[in-house]
């Protein structure tokens, strides 16, 4: 392996991707009874910065017995490469072959990866299929954000691990050396591991509730972390400041899936910050949740990172500020020139729908405390096609543009501002008061698109747009069940790899799939009843369906939902774990 990785290497772009050894590598040589790798569905620069699955590779690291090791999607000339020289996809750290290992484990992070779970099996020479694979192949299991409903790629995996792989990804090993000391089958194993929290067989399809850490502050969190090889896409090292969102927002399924809200203590923080910034030499901290402003502390918090980051020269990132809570002081220490706000809805009725819980004086007291720091550059995001939306909302967005222009006018300090709008296509995610909705067709999406492109022909005004094929593809797999299976290999053998880079995406072959698979997708576009049995109830994701329906219906009426923190609203979620901030 390694005369020909050698070869291999001088054939592909960004060798840098495959040859492991980082800074920070965990001790390989360890005795251990079980031996992980955790694949990750896209590139090296992707996989590196994932939170979650570097969380678990430490941890496993770190667990006596268990030793674990990394693969990444290798890019299409390293797939070509390994197939030239007849090889299967290997680890980084050890280059073992990765069918080799006791347990295989995919972190599957969003729809348009699906076809990359097929390309590493068929890379690996692993069947694609689960039913497929007898007692020679180790079981392979998935986890990561996607398992809010995993019936589209289900088929694929022995087990999926619903929640939090701190919990149910430790058990599950520890339940695997047990039967393999105990000399039981996979099936036995698989028996087993269905009695576990938060662990879905799909041959079983066992009712399966979600898998919660209790105590976030007492959760094992990793500070000697892996320092890559080359640029990543998020190079730096991050806290988690807590898990789970208060506000609501009724398209965010992150925001319902990440429930109860479970946050560190400062101490905790300021702790792990330092070890992080000692024992990486990154030049960067990253602050991370769902709405960090959220953190009852952060004030304080800021105050004490930004003195021991002040002593190791090292920059303070902060990335998701609420435009309501947009405090100028801590903008000014941590954002720099640049700012970054998502209204979300161009107009406050449409805001009030998604409860998006911004009024039209937030938006504008933020701006203008922004602009008065000398901002230079505005990145504003915006969803289209949202359940309700009327030309008037569009407009709306345009509006928005112009006020920023003329708080500029009136308060900048900058002589030149950039301002960037971007929009999404609404998606009609699971576990979403909008669970329910149809989503808009291709046409109505770029009916909305080429309205805001000539609206916003303004000076210093880029205007960029998600493609509304690759909506059509996310919505379909975000609802959909196993039927779809199919409809992924028949893509995959059609070329569809790494579809979520746009320069690969191919909707005509992802037709041609669905056809060729026989596959009725376009059922999983329309709205679904809210008595109809959906793909996904087998799931207990935490936040009940009977809080989803009030959602939406409050969302039909323009009512708003506050913020959670004061005050429960009853969504269900600390039927789980008790919600605690
Ligand atoms: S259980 Fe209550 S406090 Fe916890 S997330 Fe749900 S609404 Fe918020």
């Amino acid at each position: 392996m390694q005369d020909k990785l050698k070869d291999i290497l001088m054939n592909v772009h960004k060798p840098a991707r495959y040859v492991g050894g980082e800074y920070n590598l965990p001790d390989m040589d360890k005795p251990c009874k079980e031996r992980v790798c955790l694949c990750f569905s896209d590139k090296y620069e992707v996989g590196m910065s994932n939170i979650g699955t570097r969380i678990l590779y430490h941890m496993l690291n770190d667990t006596p017995d268990v030793v674990c090791e990394r693969c990444y999607a290798p890019d299409l000339d390293m797939a070509d490469q390994l197939k030239k020289h007849g090889l299967p996809l290997f680890s980084l750290e050890t280059k073992r072959d990765v069918k080799s290992f006791d347990l295989i484990g995919f972190s599957v992070q969003f729809e348009l990866q699906f076809t990359n779970i097929v390309y590493m099996l068929d890379l690996m020479g692993i069947p694609y299929y689960a039913e497929e694979r007898g007692e020679e192949y180790p079981p392979v299991v998935a986890g990561g954000p996607c398992v809010v409903n995993p019936m589209p790629f289900a088929p694929f995996f022995d087990a999926v691990l619903i929640g939090e792989g701190e919990k149910n990804l430790s058990e599950l090993v520890a339940l695997h050396i047990e039967c393999r000391d105990k000399k039981l089958s996979k099936k036995e194993f698989l028996l087993k591991a269905a009695q576990l929290d938060g662990v879905y067989v799909p041959s079983l399809d066992n009712p399966t509730k979600r898998a919660v850490v209790k105590d976030l502050d007492k959760a094992y969190y990793p500070t000697k972390i892996l320092v890559p090889n080359c640029e990543i896409v998020h190079d730096r090292s991050s806290i988690e400041l807590f898990r789970g969102c208060a506000n609501g927002c009724r398209f965010c399924q992150a925001g319902f899936y990440y429930r109860p809200i479970r946050k560190r203590n400062v101490d905790t923080l300021v702790r792990q910050a330092c070890e992080l910034m000692d024992n990486t030499g990154y030049d960067e901290l990253g602050l991370l949740s769902l709405s960090t402003s959220d953190y009852p502390q952060l004030k304080e918090l800021v105050d004490k990172i930004k003195v021991e980051s002040d002593k190791r020269k090292i920059k303070l990132a902060l990335p998701s500020l609420r435009l309501d809570s947009f405090e100028a002081e801590i903008y000014e220490e941590m954002q720099g020139a640049s700012l970054t706000f998502a209204p979300e809805a161009g107009t406050q009725r449409l805001r009030d729908v998604i409860n998006k819980n911004i009024s039209e004086d937030n938006i504008l007291s933020s701006l203008t405390s922004a602009l008065k720091y000398g901002v230079k550059n505005v990145k504003l995001y915006f969803i289209i096609g949202l359940p309700t939306e009327t030309e008037e909302d569009l407009q709306g967005i345009v509006d928005i543009v112009k006020l920023v222009k003329d708080i500029h006018r009136q308060f900048g300090k900058s002589k030149l501002l950039n301002i960037v709008v971007s929009t999404s296509v609404f998606i009609p995610k699971p576990l979403t008061p909008f669970q329910w909705e149809r989503q808009i067709s291709i046409e109505q999406m770029r009916e909305k698109q080429a309205f805001l492109r000539e609206k916003l022909r303004i000076k210093n005004v880029k205007y960029s747009w998600h493609g509304a094929e690759s909506s059509v593809i996310e919505a379909i797999f975000a609802r959909g069940d196993k039927t779809l299976a199919a409809a992924i290999v028949k893509a995959y053998e059609l070329g569809c790899v790494f579809d979520s880079w746009s320069e690969n995406f191919d909707y005509d072959k992802w037709m041609r799939a669905f056809e060729e698979s026989a596959t009725d997708y376009l059922r999983f576009l329309e709205g679904f009843g809210e008595d109809e049995v959906l793909p996904w109830d087998i799931i207990d994701n935490g936040v009940s369906k009977r809080y989803l329906i009030e959602e939406k219906r409050r969302a039909y009426a323009g009512v708003c939902t506050p913020n959670c923190l004061g005050k429960c609203n009853g969504c269900g979620a600390n039927r789980l774990e008790k919600c605690h901030i």
